[in-house]
């Protein structure tokens, strides 16, 4: 019995360990520009909070939707390159589940 609970403490805390490794922590910085409308993904209104140039049709925007209790106040919005994520192609994602 105690063998048993000690293993499912360590799935826990393996558990823990991969939920902690995977989360992404995204630094706004007094720079970024906070928008109060959401624009369509390329839109020419659709900026990037970060550079300020357009977020085209073909990418991905990356929002951090602000409000609370369901009232929506704005976003920011970002290109995954301009925070530091890697995006993948379609191609990419082929390979990955052949590789499953
Ligand atoms: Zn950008």
């Amino acid at each position: 019995m105690e063998k048993t609970s000690a293993r499912m403490q360590e799935l826990v805390n393996a558990k823990l360990q991969m939920e902690v490794e995977t989360r992404m922590i995204l630094k706004f910085l007094p720079s970024d520009k906070f928008f109060r409308d959401s624009p369509f993904t390329g839109d020419p209104e659709c900026i990037c909070s970060r550079c300020g140039k357009p977020i085209e049709e073909d990418e991905l925007a990356i929002r951090i939707f602000v409000g609370k209790e369901g009232e929506y106040v704005g976003e920011y919005r970002y290109h995954p390159s301009c925070i530091g994520v890697k995006t993948f192609e379609d191609d990419d994602i082929d390979d990955f589940d052949s590789e499953a």
